[in-house]
């Protein structure tokens, strides 16, 4: 299959650096959206670039489909600002996984969010509360540290696609998200773009989805899947209503930014 390769990378213009105005940004999504919604990944990611220069960041999970968007982005800017969420809860494996990915791709600014040391003494002194409160746990370990780091910048892009089902089968290639704009870059992509853009790039696959896991979070909400036609998430808080970790979920209005102090 033919990508479009050529690996120049994209220089900002300073005109359009500047963050959105909370009142222009779901304007400005939706006339972003009309105009890349069916373009290739790459070509999005260049206009997002473009766009918005350095106040753009990128977030991954360094998961069991993250190679193939870090990959697009690093033909972009090597210096995209990539936000990787480290619960403390995740497997090994992806902490081995993102080193490596990260170093493979030349990526210059892979930042480590971590959970606030007052959150976790207030809300989880005992790293049990994925026990009782899945969703208090993503709260204080995903979605507090992605608010306070996403502070600095006017948009982000995000790995979320159509074909991973439930909510996301509404996804658009472009979207307002609490006054900044969120690309969704492979939101048109199935299984077999992903599967030959690895296979092309001859990326490194996360070392857990030979061991059957379709999709990694952290170690205690993600299970493997014995059957070939589930969804892709279907390993991810198995068993549970809950299907997405809060990141993506609109806040309530006038809801806290934090509950403790900065990481
Ligand atoms: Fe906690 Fe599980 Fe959410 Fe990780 S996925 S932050 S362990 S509830």
């Amino acid at each position: 299959m033919a990508y479009d390769q050529t690996a120049t990378e994209v220089k900002p213009t300073t005109a359009t650096q500047s963050a959105v105005s909370p009142n222009g940004a779901a304007d400005l999504a939706a006339r972003l959206d009309a105009e890349l919604r069916d373009a290739h990944p790459l070509t999005v990611l260049r206009k997002a670039y473009e766009t918005f220069g350095d106040k753009l960041a990128l977030v991954s999970s360094f998961g069991a489909e993250s190679a193939v968007l870090l990959h697009l982005a690093s033909q972009v800017s090597k210096d995209i600002p990539v936000l990787f969420l480290d619960t403390g809860m995740l497997f090994g494996q992806t902490l081995d996984y993102r080193k490596a990915l990260a170093a493979r791709l030349g990526l210059t600014d892979v930042r480590d969010l971590r959970p606030a040391y007052t959150d976790l003494a207030v809300t989880d002194p005992k790293s049990d509360l994925w026990r009782t409160d899945t969703d208090a746990c993503c709260h204080i370990r995903k979605v507090l540290p992605l608010d306070r780091a996403l502070g600095g910048f006017a948009a982000w892009i995000t790995g979320r696609k159509r074909f991973h089902g439930g909510d996301r089968l509404r996804l658009r290639v472009v979207e307002e998200s609490e006054g900044q704009i969120k690309f969704n870059p492979l939101a048109n992509w199935g299984k077999a773009e992903l599967d030959a853009y690895v296979a092309e790039h001859d990326l490194p696959t996360h070392p857990l989805v030979s061991q059957g896991f379709p999709s990694v979070g952290c170690w205690p909400c993600t299970k493997p899947v014995d059957d070939p036609n589930a969804d892709v998430r279907a390993g991810r808080w198995a068993g549970q209503d809950k299907t997405e970790c809060g990141i993506h979920v609109a806040r309530a209005p006038g809801a806290a930014p934090t509950v403790g102090e900065g990481i």
